[in-house]
C-alpha cells in the first residue's frame, strides 16, 4: 500500500517537472486521484500523505466507497467524472463537491434544482465531446461555449471549467490545445485534461487539473470485480 503513496510522490514530482518545463507553476495543477474500482483501503495512504481530491466515475460505487471514508476526513473532496442520469442527480449532488460532467440541458436543470433543494453549493465542469466521437459524451466543441453561457445564466450554475476525454489512440495534445481555446472563449479558467498516459503533454497544453487512476493506484481489475 506504501507503493500508491510512491506513486504519488513521483507523479507529483513529474507535474512539477511539466509544469515548469510549460513556463507555469507546479501548484496550478492539481491532482485527482481517480478511485474507480479499487477499494477503500487503497485510498488510506493516499489520505495519510494528504490527498484529498478523489474522482469515481459513477455514482453507486461513489455511495459505497467514500461516507465511511469521509467520517474520518471530513475535507474530501469528491469529483464526478463519469456520465449522469437524471434519475442519479440528487444522489450525485448529495456525495459529491464536483461534478465534471454536465453534458446536456436536462441534466445542467436538474442539477441546479437538486442544488437548490438541498442547499448544497456544488462547482461543475461541462464535459466536451473533445473529438466528435459520436459513441462518447459530452457537447460537441462548436456548442461549447453558447451552453456555458446558457448554464450560467438560465441555472445560475456555477461553471468553473471544461473537462474532455480525447480519442482514444491519437496524439492527444490538438485536443488538448482545442480544450483549452474552447476554455478562453466560454470565459472558464480550470481545464480537467490529462490521464495517466499523457498527463505531462495535458499540462503542456494549460490543464489545471489531471485525472489519473492507473499510475496511481495500478493497473484496474476487470469491470464487474467486486470491491
Ligand atoms: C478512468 C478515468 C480516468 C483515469 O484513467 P487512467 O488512465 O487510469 O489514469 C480519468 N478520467 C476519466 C473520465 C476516467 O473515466
Amino acid at each position: 500500500m506504501t507503493a500508491i503513496a510512491d506513486n504519488r510522490q513521483y507523479i507529483l514530482a513529474k507535474i512539477a517537472k511539466a509544469a515548469l518545463a510549460a513556463g507555469r507553476e507546479p501548484e496550478d495543477i492539481a491532482l485527482l486521484a481517480v478511485a474507480k474500482t479499487f477499494p477503500p483501503a487503497a485510498m488510506l495512504p493516499l489520505l495519510a500523505a494528504g490527498q484529498r481530491a478523489f474522482g469515481e466515475n459513477r455514482v453507486q460505487e461513489a455511495k459505497a466507497k467514500w461516507p465511511a471514508l469521509r467520517a474520518q476526513f471530513p475535507d474530501i473532496e469528491l469529483h464526478l467524472i463519469g456520465p449522469l442520469q437524471s434519475n442519479k442527480a440528487a444522489e450525485a449532488v448529495a456525495l459529491f463537491e464536483v461534478i465534471e460532467s454536465v453534458d446536456r440541458d436536462k441534466i445542467a436543470r436538474i442539477l441546479a434544482e437538486e442544488c437548490r433543494r438541498q442547499g448544497r453549493r456544488l462547482q461543475f465542469y461541462v464535459e466536451v465531446n473533445i473529438g466528435s466521437e459520436p459513441q462518447k459524451a459530452g457537447i460537441m466543441p462548436p456548442q461549447t461555449v453558447e451552453f456555458v453561457t446558457h448554464c450560467r445564466a438560465v441555472y445560475g450554475l456555477d461553471i468553473i471549467g471544461l473537462m474532455c476525454v480525447p480519442p482514444r489512440g491519437e496524439n492527444a495534445g490538438p485536443y488538448f490545445a482545442l480544450l483549452e481555446r474552447l476554455a478562453q472563449q466560454a470565459g472558464v479558467k480550470k481545464l480537467s485534461q490529462g490521464m495517466s498516459q499523457d498527463y505531462e503533454t495535458a499540462i503542456a497544453f494549460g490543464a489545471t487539473q489531471v485525472r489519473l487512476g492507473s499510475a496511481l493506484f495500478g493497473t484496474r481489475p476487470p469491470a464487474g470485480a467486486k470491491l
